[in-house]
């Protein structure tokens, strides 16, 4: 009986070391979601609601969002990336001037999965470029196409970067060029307070200037308007947040290396 009870604690041992090695992988949105440093979308009970726009800025289409944005009295975030901010700093400092928040989202825009000390030098890189147009240094981080894994967290964290994705209801798919009509339903569709909207300022036709962003933006923010929304930065949304956000960081400790996919971008 003893043999068999010591045979069964042994198996359950088994049991949870392979799962613990199992689940060594990056965490799930929950266990990352509650620290509070990695951001999909906001609880708050205010009718408000930020639309960002990655990848920019673009010398065409983002001085066509930002007239929209002003007509309406909008404000964004802009994650540029260090090479676009550094090819069109006056775009960049327009983005400032007219209210709007710039967030990191690395210098070459570097995709998939990517090693610490690498993932430093393109967020040390890009806001040297931000402070050096701006004389801001950005708090938030976007991670290229929404690939997040324990290394590129600490590494965000890090660098005093919070980690910003976007509410999984809200991704636009712009830069696949929708038609404006069926983007501006989809979205207005999910809306509902602290929604964190995902476009891109980095795509359509420069040949006949025209981008479906540009064209669904009007009517999403005409909705927000009539419905009692409004549209401030990442970092107000925040400040409205009813979820606490801790001061210290939480490191997480390393496990396997291996990263999450939400979406591939561009
Ligand atoms: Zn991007």
């Amino acid at each position: 009986m003893k043999k068999n009870l010591f045979g069964t604690i042994l198996l359950l041992i088994s049991i949870f070391c392979f799962d613990s090695i199992a689940d060594a992988a990056t965490r799930s949105r929950a266990e990352y979601e509650k620290t509070g440093r990695v951001i999909w979308e906001v609880n708050t009970k205010q009718k408000i609601v930020a639309i960002t726009f990655d990848d920019g800025p673009h010398p065409v289409f983002t001085p066509q969002i930002l007239e929209i944005l002003a007509k309406h009295d909008a404000k964004a975030t802009f994650f540029v990336t260090g090479l676009k901010a550094g090819t069109y700093p006056d775009l960049l400092k327009r983005e400032v001037r007219e209210g709007h928040e710039i967030a990191n989202h690395t210098f070459h825009h570097f995709h998939g999965n990517i090693a610490s000390s690498k993932l430093s030098s393109e967020l040390i890189e890009t806001d040297k470029m931000i402070k050096q147009v701006t004389g801001l240094t950005p708090k938030l981080y976007r991670p290229v196409g929404g690939y997040y894994s324990d290394v590129i967290i600490n590494t965000a964290l890090q660098n005093g970067k919070t980690v910003i994705l976007w509410s999984w209801d809200q991704d636009s798919r712009d830069w696949t060029e929708p038609p404006a009509n069926q983007m501006y339903r989809y979205i207005k569709k999910g809306i509902k307070p602290g929604n964190i909207i995902l476009f891109h300022d980095w795509h359509g036709s420069e040949l006949t200037q025209s981008c479906s962003t540009v064209k669904a933006l009007d009517k999403i923010l005409d909705y927000l308007d009539e419905n009692g929304y409004k549209s401030v930065t990442v970092s107000e949304l925040l400040y409205h947040s009813t979820q606490f956000i801790p001061e210290a960081f939480e490191i997480y400790p390393l496990k396997k290396e291996k990263t999450s996919h939400i979406d591939i971008m561009y």
